[in-house]
């Protein structure tokens, strides 16, 4: 069956054909192609056309698709049985690598999503301070949990309301926009001492790609120390992917718990979340606040996990971040000189192109992008064999299997669109 068959046949079966919105492509007015496989920088579909990928599954295959070392240890993991719901070794030691990495987790507990992850980091904030309400940003995106609906990013921002979630669930939830300090003291001034905590993606990556400025990230760390609220840096995308410590090493900002998902499992389902120890021992059975999960800990994705930091320990990302500079940098010359100018948002190898000729700082600055122009620019782009997130609102990213010729040949597709 082909990419049109199956769409039409998966239709019938899920709604809009797909177990997570955006992969149906609707954004960009199109359908989407079906995967068969994917090796290294490439995805290949059921019809055998061959993709230099820049969504790595939303960001967890920075090493590429069947690293070697990755590939190994999940195969050696599932040998030994694919789940036991009892405690295992590798759950020691990816805990272990995650903590050393990752300073500020001095303890951390793993859950099977960020969704999983950021939901628990919020239940753990409130249960330990007494307070319910807590400061998001506008467009952040912190997975699909109910109190984070409030003018969600990604997929989530391009549903009308969001139907389902009571408005008794996110009335706890004060939004701000992201970069913009004196909204976020205004709450504090406001009701400082009902705030549990402030969760922020410290690089947003859900309303686009979109730099905190300078000073931002310090003064939520001030607001929250202040008024004595917990600071959540939610680094589902931004760990081992900004940094090999995350964005809390790259902008040397200290959080009170950290969420992480995507890379920390190779490509398996994973997501923990952590902190300081007297802040996680207030998780059950230690403390009171309740979490659990069946596949916690699986020990494959374990595996695949541990594979990957160890991999990265041997990865340069001065020289990934180099080169996915030159290639925004020359794709931005290239969509100006079509009359496109773009915003270029990048930090390490992850980036967006906004089809807007004014800076982006937030979501309000977001949404004035031009989708349409980006759907155009996407069609053609897959056409010639570039697989970008179908979405003006997401992040691209590189990874440590992009060679350079799949570079040049991104730069070449690029200079063949017509608008
Ligand atoms: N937090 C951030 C910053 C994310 O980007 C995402 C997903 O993209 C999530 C949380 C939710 O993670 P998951 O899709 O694994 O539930």
């Amino acid at each position: 069956m082909d990419s049109k068959a199956l769409y039409a046949k998966a239709q019938t079966l899920m709604p809009g054909g797909v177990n997570s919105p955006l992969r149906a492509c609707r954004y960009v007015n199109s359908e989407p192609v079906f995967i068969e496989n994917a090796k290294g920088a490439y995805l290949y579909d059921v019809e055998g056309r061959k993709y230099v990928d820049y969504v790595y599954s939303w960001g967890p295959q920075i090493l590429g698709h069947q690293d070697p070392a990755v590939s190994a240890a999940a195969h050696a993991a599932i040998d030994h049985g694919s789940s036991y719901g009892a405690p295992c070794l590798g759950e020691v030691t990816l805990a272990e690598a995650i903590t050393k990495l990752v300073p500020s987790m001095e303890m951390l507990r793993m859950v099977s999503s960020g969704t999983e992850a950021t939901m628990s980091a919020l239940r753990l904030a409130r249960g330990c301070t007494g307070r319910k309400k807590f400061v998001k940003f506008i467009g952040n995106y912190h997975g699909h949990a109910d109190a984070f609906l409030a003018a969600a990013g990604s997929a989530a921002a391009t549903v009308p309301g969001t139907p389902g979630v009571p408005e008794e669930v996110t009335m706890h939830t004060l939004l701000a926009q992201y970069n913009d300090l004196d909204a976020v003291r205004a709450h504090f001034e406001a009701c400082g001492d009902e705030i549990a905590c402030v969760i922020v993606e410290p690089v947003a990556g859900n309303m686009g790609l979109v730099l905190p400025r300078d000073g931002f990230l310090q003064g939520l760390r001030d607001l929250c120390t202040k008024y004595g609220a917990l600071l959540i840096f939610d680094e589902v995308i931004t760990g081992f992917r900004v940094a090999p410590g995350g964005a809390q090493q790259r902008f040397g900002i200290t959080p009170d718990l950290t969420t992480m998902g995507k890379i920390i499992g190779g490509g398996f389902p994973v997501g923990c979340y952590g902190g300081r120890r007297e802040i996680m021992e207030h998780m059950a059975p230690v403390g009171g606040v309740f979490q659990a999960g069946t596949l916690s800990g699986n020990p494959v994705a374990m595996a695949a996990g541990l594979a990957t930091l160890n991999r990265l320990a041997e990865c340069d990302y001065d020289a990934l971040e180099a080169k996915t500079k030159a290639l925004t940098d020359e794709l931005a010359a290239i969509l100006a000189s079509k009359g496109h100018p773009v915003c270029v948002q990048q930090i390490a190898s992850a980036f967006t192109l906004y089809f807007t000729d004014q800076p982006v700082t937030d979501m309000a600055s977001s949404a004035k992008a031009d989708q349409k122009t980006f759907a155009t620019y996407w069609r053609q782009m897959m056409d010639q064999g570039i697989y970008l997130a179908p979405a003006g609102f997401e992040c691209a990213f590189t990874s440590f299997a992009h060679a350079d010729e799949d570079f040049e040949k991104t730069i070449e597709a690029a200079k063949n669109v017509k608008f």
